[in-house]
C-alpha cells in the first residue's frame, strides 16, 4: 500500500488551480472525482494447479478532452486512491501537452515478477475481458506501465479483439513495432524528459556539459533518460533499482549497465561502482535528480537534503506535496511530472493515430513531432509561470484544469444547462 494518500496529492493540486482559476462550481464539483471506476476479480488457474482470483482497476477520470489514456500498471501495492490519482494526473498531462485524450489508468494487483509468463497472459486476458465494455480506441486506450510492457499491450489487444470481425490495434499503445506499434515508442518517456531538460537548459542558460546526475530507477524511462543525459555530456554518478544502488563519482556509461542489466536483471555489482542506497542517491552532491522509479520517493523525510538544482520527474507522482514545498523554499527548480514525463502519451497519439488512418511514420517523423509538441508544452508552461508568478509544477497544472475547463464550458452538458453556469 502507498504510505500517503496519492488521490489527495493530486487532488489539492487540482484545487489550487482551480482556485487561481476560479472555476466555477459545477466545473470544479465534475473533475473533483473520476467520471468512473471499475473495479474487477479476474480468476485465473495458477501453474500449480490452484484457481486464484485477483483485483482490477480501470479509473476514467475525465473525457472532457476525448477517448480517456492511461497506462495499465501490475503491482502488488497498487490501490484505488493510486489509480484514480494516475488517472487524474493523465487528464492534466494530456491538457498540458495539448493531445485530444482524457485520464485512465489501469491497475492489476499482483506480483509480476514472481509469475509466470503464461500466468501473466491468462491474468491479462481474464481482466481485459472484464473491462471490455468500457474500453475501445474512441473510449478508452491503454498502454504499458511499471511491470507490464510491449508484451502485455498485445494480450490487451487479442483479448479486447476476441471474437470481433475485425481487429483494432487502437485500443492499446506501446505495442511492439511488429505488432502496429510506433517506431519511437520503447525509449519516447525518456526522450520527451530530455528533450525538456535541454529546451530548459537553453531558457536557462545553464549547460548540461559535465553536470553530475543521479537517477531513481533503471526501468524503460531510467535507462533511456540516462542514455540521452550521458550523451549530452552529463556524468551519471548514481543509480539504484528496486534492488538496490550504485555510485561512481568518476561517472556511469548507461549502455554498458544496460547490457549487464540484460544478463543480471539488476543494476547491483556493476563494474567498478560503489554500494549505495536510495536515501543517499538522493541527497548526493549533484546537479539534476530524476527520479524515475516510484512515487512518493522524493518526501518530507529527505527533501531538504536534496542538493540537486534541478529535479526533473520522471516517474508520477515522486515528490510529496510536503517535499514541494521544501522545495519551493529552496529555490530547487522541480520539472513536474505531468510537464516532464509526457513524451510517452505524445507517441502514443500518434501510435493511435497511425492505427486509425493504416498508416506508418518513420522513427525520425515521430521523434521530430514529439520534440515540437513537447517544446510548445515546455513554452506554454513557462509562459503561465511568468503570467501567475507560480513555481512550474503549479503553472502546469493551471494550464492543464484550465483546457480541460474550456472544452467542459464549451461542450455544456445537458444535465447543466438549467443552472446559472457562472455561478451554479
Ligand atoms: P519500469 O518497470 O520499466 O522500471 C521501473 C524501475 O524502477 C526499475 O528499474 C525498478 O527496479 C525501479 N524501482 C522500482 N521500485 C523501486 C524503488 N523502491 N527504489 C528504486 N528503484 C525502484 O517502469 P517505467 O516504465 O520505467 O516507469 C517508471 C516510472 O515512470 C513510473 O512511475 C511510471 O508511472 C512513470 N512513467 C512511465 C512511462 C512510460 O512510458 N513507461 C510514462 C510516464 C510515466
Amino acid at each position: 500500500m502507498e504510505e500517503y494518500d496519492l488521490f489527495a496529492e493530486v487532488t489539492l493540486q487540482f484545487e489550487r488551480a482551480a482556485e487561481r482559476l476560479k472555476l466555477e462550481p459545477w466545473i470544479f464539483e465534475k473533475l473533483s472525482q473520476p467520471e468512473r471506476e471499475l473495479v474487477v476479480h479476474p480468476t485465473i488457474i495458477m501453474d500449480n494447479g490452484k484457481p486464484k482470483t485477483f483485483v482490477g482497476i480501470r479509473v476514467q477520470h475525465s473525457t472532457a478532452r476525448g477517448p480517456a489514456k492511461g497506462g495499465l500498471r501490475y503491482s502488488p501495492d497498487a490501490s484505488l486512491s493510486e489509480c484514480k490519482a494516475l488517472a487524474a494526473w493523465m487528464t492534466w498531462k494530456c491538457a498540458v501537452i495539448d493531445v485530444p485524450f482524457g485520464g485512465g489508468k489501469g491497475v492489476v494487483l499482483c506480483d509480476a515478477l514472481k509469475m509466470s509468463e503464461r500466468e501473466l497472459k491468462k491474468l491479462t486476458w481474464e481482466y481485459i475481458l472484464a473491462i471490455k465494455d468500457i474500453i475501445g480506441p474512441h473510449k478508452d486506450i491503454l498502454a504499458p506501465d511499471m511491470f507490464t510492457n510491449d508484451r502485455t499491450m498485445a494480450w490487451v489487444v487479442e483479448a479486447y479483439n476476441h471474437g470481433k470481425t475485425h481487429f483494432e490495434f487502437a485500443v492499446a499503445t506501446g505495442k511492439s513495432t511488429s505488432f502496429r506499434g510506433s517506431f519511437g515508442r520503447k525509449g519516447a518517456t525518456g526522450t520527451g524528459l530530455f528533450f525538456v531538460l535541454e529546451e530548459l537548459s537553453k531558457h536557462l542558460d545553464f549547460s548540461l556539459e559535465e553536470k553530475k546526475v543521479a537517477i531513481l530507477g533503471f526501468g524503460n524511462v531510467g535507462c533511456s533518460v540516462a542514455k540521452l543525459v550521458h550523451r549530452a555530456g552529463c556524468r551519471i554518478i548514481a543509480i539504484t533499482d528496486i534492488y538496490g544502488g550504485i555510485w561512481r563519482e568518476e561517472g556511469i556509461n548507461p549502455f554498458k549497465l544496460q547490457t549487464y542489466v540484460d544478463r543480471k536483471k539488476q543494476i547491483v555489482g556493476f563494474d567498478d561502482t560503489k554500494p549505495i542506497d536510495n536515501e543517499s542517491l538522493i541527497s548526493l552532491p549533484c546537479d539534476i535528480l530524476i527520479p524515475a522509479a516510484v512515487a512518493g520517493q522524493i518526501n518530507a523525510n529527505n527533501a531538504d537534503s536534496i542538493k540537486a538544482k534541478v529535479i526533473l520527474e520522471g516517474a508520477n507522482g515522486p515528490t510529496t506535496k510536503e517535499a514541494d514545498e521544501i522545495l519551493k523554499e529552496k529555490e530547487t527548480l522541480v520539472i513536474p511530472d505531468i510537464l516532464a514525463n509526457a513524451g510517452g502519451v505524445a507517441v502514443s497519439h500518434l501510435e493511435w493515430m497511425q492505427n486509425l488512418n493504416q498508416v506508418v511514420f518513420s522513427e525520425e517523423e515521430v521523434i521530430r513531432r514529439m520534440k515540437k509538441r513537447m517544446k510548445k508544452a515546455l513554452c506554454d508552461v513557462l509562459a503561465t509561470m511568468k503570467k501567475h508568478n507560480v513555481t512550474m509544477r503549479e503553472a502546469a497544472y493551471i494550464l492543464g484544469v484550465k483546457r480541460v475547463a474550456e472544452s467542459l464550458r464549451l461542450r455544456k452538458f445537458h444535465n447543466y444547462e438549467e443552472i446559472d453556469l457562472k455561478t451554479g
